[in-house]
């Protein structure tokens, strides 16, 4: 398969897309990103790696980062973590207080804010250096050290982090919180704030698309069953409120942030990450689901 001359191609095609959606603007460090950014990296399982554009330009991963740190605390705490996190769409917008209330402090699932918020304290609990963990840990799925917090990001995070406060505040008081809110909140907005490119994401993400092993080293991250619930999570829940329209458009296994990257899984064969900051209505990256939607269109590979 020509994935070089693929993703040249779509690079062409989405050209149009451009200045349809909206940067990020809820904090200053997300809205000072040029709306121009558009890199695509594919990382097939034998090593190679295919990219377009600001491929190797690190950007803010946003909640791409909730899926390493589910990765992160699955294998420490096995299926008891779904006792204080579901496993169902929401349906409703990432940071929703209203469907919280009404399900008593269990999030829906560990890639809204609150249930990212959750996987925090859980990784607190555990890891003494839970930032430095965190890190480290990507850094060993990506075979990369070029992956990094961005300070910026991650005060800006903080000043302006206040439904995020009411959320753990709230699961607090459910009992779901074990940590001291201010703990869970610093760890969680440098989550938000870690920096990697596309080129690191696609090759971090393969651990998913190779049940669990890294490919660069064979080592174990995760076992097959964890492997496969990850990227069911990541079909269900991975787009926020449009995981629907995702699945029915591109037919993968994906998760977004609103930096306005995407990674998205082929299992057995390839992880590729896009990047674009104009975000849709629904807060994913415009032009990167696009840029997924003709990729699966053009090759006739996804998982259905
Ligand atoms: N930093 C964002 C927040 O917690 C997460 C954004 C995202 O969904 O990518 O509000």
């Amino acid at each position: 398969m020509d994935y070089q001359g693929i993703i040249e191609e779509i690079a062409v095609l989405v050209e149009p897309e451009f200045g349809k959606g909206k940067v990020a603007d809820y904090i200053p460090a997300l809205a000072k990103v040029p709306a121009d950014k558009f890199g695509i990296a594919v990382q097939t399982m034998d090593g190679a790696c295919f990219q377009v554009g600001d491929a190797e330009e690190p950007f803010s991963i946003q909640s791409i980062a909730k899926v390493f740190a589910l990765a992160q605390a699955y294998p420490v705490y096995g299926e008891a973590l779904w006792k204080r996190v579901g496993m169902e769409p929401s349906g409703n917008p990432f940071n929703s207080l209203v469907q919280l209330e009404y399900e008593k402090g269990i999030p829906r699932n560990p890639f809204i804010n609150a249930g990212a918020l959750v996987i925090t304290d859980m990784l607190i609990e555990h890891f003494p250096k839970p930032k430095t963990q965190m890190l480290d840990f990507i850094r060993e799925l990506s075979g990369s050290d070029d992956v990094y917090y961005d300070y910026e990001v991650a005060r800006s995070e903080r000043e302006f982090g206040f439904t995020n406060a009411a959320l753990v505040n709230f699961m607090k008081s459910h009992y779901n919180i074990k940590a001291p809110v201010e703990q869970v909140l610093d760890v969680y907005f440098h989550q938000c704030a870690i920096a990697m490119s596309c080129r690191k994401l696609a090759s971090a993400f393969l651990v998913l698309a190779n049940h669990g092993v890294l490919p660069h080293s064979g080592k174990r991250m995760l076992t097959q069953s964890q492997a496969k619930r990850i990227n069911a999570v990541m079909l269900t829940c991975g787009f926020y409120d449009e995981a629907g329209e995702f699945a029915f458009c591109v037919g993968l296994p994906g998760k977004s942030g609103v930096g306005g990257g995407i990674v998205a899984v082929i299992p057995n064969e390839l992880a590729i990450a896009v990047w674009s900051p104009e975000l849709n209505e629904h807060g994913n990256s415009q032009i990167g689901i696009k840029v997924l939607e003709r990729f699966t269109t053009m090759t006739g590979k996804s998982i259905f």
